[in-house]
């Protein structure tokens, strides 16, 4: 009987698989970028392709699936995308399964990232932790006495849209002051923009939230004010999150978290003054980058 995993990610904007025999390294792996304007239908197909190509006749043992969306895991199936249509309430687990005629998991990728670095990366060594990725959204996945917590309906993780300023500025969720509106690249970026308007500075390139960055690096004072106010919301929110169920450790993975020192001092100095004195918690960068939902994929399905 064949000992392959297969594992599959299903990103935003990129379509990875992977396969591997003995969990530690893969035999083969490649990475897509899927088509414009596709729909889930060809993202489906796509990744048929890529898998069978990696498989390369073999069948798999066991099928993991990481999706960029929300999942319910029970029943195999994916609720929906935010980036790709026609994903609504559609049988994933069911159509691998009928695919690769073996056991397949399907979770969602911050859930798996999160199981991943438990296994595989930064979070080796504890039982209890939070993985948060801060990139173009914040979201976050739970890993508790060694299993990922998933909550009542699957939504548990959902650390961008927990409020740390009421009063702030007006999240896509509809709220005012999440996490997210002031940490993720994106939204950086566009009140960097905003601001240099305002102070009508003359700016040619777009403003992206790397670019926030390096100008904070480079001693940009609105820039700077900026990044450490993300910083600062993020810690709160990580520090009110620790404060509730108490990981070991927090994890963070996404392209915000290569800002630089200014922006993890200001993290770490706001966890600390957020958290009780009783409560202590270590803050990590995420180690499998990239990888980290196909490792987190292998490891959903040796975790059951
Ligand atoms: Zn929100």
């Amino acid at each position: 009987m064949s000992s392959l995993i297969l594992a599959l990610d299903f990103g935003g904007t990129k379509l990875s698989a992977a396969v591997t025999a003995d969990s530690q390294t893969w035999l083969a792996h490649e990475r897509h970028f899927s088509q414009p304007g596709a729909t889930a239908v060809d993202d489906f197909r796509q990744m048929l392709t890529l898998a069978h190509k990696l498989l390369n006749g073999r069948s798999p043992q066991a099928v993991g699936v990481s999706f960029g969306g929300p999942v319910d895991f029970e029943r195999g199936l994916v609720r929906l995308s935010h980036h790709v249509p026609g994903w609504e309430n559609t049988p994933l687990r069911d159509w691998l399964t009928a695919e690769f005629n073996a056991p397949v998991w399907v979770d969602n990728d911050a859930n798996v990232a999160a199981l991943g670095e438990w296994r595989y990366g930064a979070g080796q060594g504890v039982d209890d932790l939070l993985y948060v990725t801060v990139s173009t959204g914040v979201g976050g996945g739970w890993v508790l006495n060694g299993r990922i917590w998933r909550g009542h309906e699957g939504m548990a993780g959902e650390i961008g849209h927990t409020v740390v300023a009421p009063d702030g500025p007006l999240c896509l969720c509809g709220k005012r002051g999440c996490v997210e509106r002031m940490a993720s690249g994106p939204y950086m970026a566009q009140d960097l923009a905003a601001a240099w308007g305002e102070e009508k500075r003359p700016f040619t390139k777009p403003v992206t939230g790397k670019r926030v960055a390096a100008e904070a690096a480079g001693g940009d004072p609105t820039a700077q004010r900026i990044l450490l106010r993300g910083a600062n919301a993020l810690g709160l929110g990580l520090g009110n999150a620790t404060n509730l169920i108490n990981p070991a450790r927090i994890i963070l993975g996404g392209g915000v978290t290569k800002a630089g020192d200014l922006w993890w001092e200001e993290l770490r100095r706001t966890v600390r003054a957020t958290i009780l004195p009783e409560v202590s918690v270590s803050l990590h960068p995420a180690q499998l980058g990239d990888d980290a939902p196909l490792w987190g994929a292998v490891a959903l399905i040796t975790a059951v």
